[in-house]
């Protein structure tokens, strides 16, 4: 019998988790051709979300779970469920029921058509605003021209993932995570599954603008150069402009003498080079960051229980 993993990042989550249990368990008693394995892993939970897991792993032996030592991120939590996930093949699925854990046996046929990562694409999103729609469109688009490996459109994290996916996801290990951009940049057998993206069941959005600014940066430096070559393309460009004009100044003093009236002209062209400047110290700075915080090493979360048993632990 084949295992499936369900991997579920729980941050704040104690007012859907009665639902979302509820939901769970239906899902493994309608498909009893697998053995189902629920891995909630807390983020650092501020209510009783913690409490109601254990409550779950108590009275049932499906339900396993890793509690973090502090709020990591989505992204960490995700991680570390792929790396406790054993089974044959691994689900990623939010908490709050905005993905349908309905559509698991669906993607389940998928993958034992021999894909490896089956994605679920989002048709529509109920209960959220136009603004975040928009902004996310806008964001997918901007990443897939700024880089060569493919990226899917309108994706969320939800999906199954393959043995060999989950193996190859374990060993990116970089701090700046982006799952988005890892699952593409990993490859594999690739196959979306189209579907509605239901509103959060309770609870509100823990992912605020800030964090999602945070993380569409990440997405963008974290898989590709193009903004430093962009920087240095723009700084070439205004330097031969810069060159051209300094060129007209020189010879416009010889023949008509020297020209007091130039303090518009110089003014602009300060104020252009230094926002040019800026700008590019500015994505400059932004990679440096990134390998100051990459050569650093650290280990990417830390566990203060679990449930869950691993060969090499002790
Ligand atoms: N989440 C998490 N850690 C965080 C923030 C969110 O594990 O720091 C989880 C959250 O519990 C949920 C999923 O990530 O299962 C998606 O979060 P949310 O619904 O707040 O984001 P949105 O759907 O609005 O993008
Ligand atoms: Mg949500």
């Amino acid at each position: 019998m084949k295992t499936i993993d369900i991997i579920i990042p729980c941050y704040n989550e104690a007012a859907v988790f009665s639902k979302l249990r509820e939901r769970l368990v239906e899902l493994a008693a309608a498909n009893p051709g697998f053995k189902w394995e629920f891995i909630f892993v807390n983020d650092g939970s501020r209510d009783k979300t913690l409490e109601l897991i254990k409550d779950f792993a108590a009275n049932d032996k499906q339900a396993k779970y890793i509690n973090f030592s502090r709020n990591f991120g989505k992204e960490t939590a995700m991680l570390a469920g792929l790396d406790y996930a054993d089974g044959d093949a691994a689900v990623i699925i939010d908490a709050d029921l905005q993905d349908p854990p309905e559509l698991i046996p669906e993607m389940i046929k998928i993958w034992q058509t021999g894909v490896d990562d089956v994605y679920a694409r989002r048709k529509s999103r109920a209960g959220e605003s136009s603004l975040k729609k928009w902004t996310s469109s806008l964001y997918y688009r901007l990443l897939q021209t700024t880089t060569r490996v493919p990226i899917q459109i309108d994706t969320g994290d939800f999906r199954l993932l393959s043995r060999r996916c989950v193996l190859a996801l374990r060993e990116v290990r970089e701090s700046n995570r982006n799952m988005k951009a890892i699952f593409s940049w990993v490859g594999y057998k690739k196959q979306e599954i189209l579907y509605d993206r239901d509103a959060r069941a309770a609870g509100t959005t823990q992912q605020g603008y800030g964090k999602l600014i945070n993380l569409a940066i990440d997405g963008l430096t974290s898989f590709t150069t193009a903004p430093l070559r962009i920087a240095a393309v723009v700084g070439m460009v205004v330097t031969l402009v810069a060159f051209i004009w300094m060129i007209r100044v020189v010879v416009r003093a010889l023949i008509f003498g020297p020209d007091t009236a130039g303090y518009p002209s110089l003014m602009s062209a300060i104020l252009l080079l230094g926002g040019v400047q800026l700008l590019s110290l500015g994505v400059i700075g932004e990679y440096i960051g990134r390998i100051f915080i990459e050569t650093k090493n650290r280990p990417l979360y830390f566990i203060e229980e679990s449930n869950i048993k691993r060969a090499n632990d002790d």
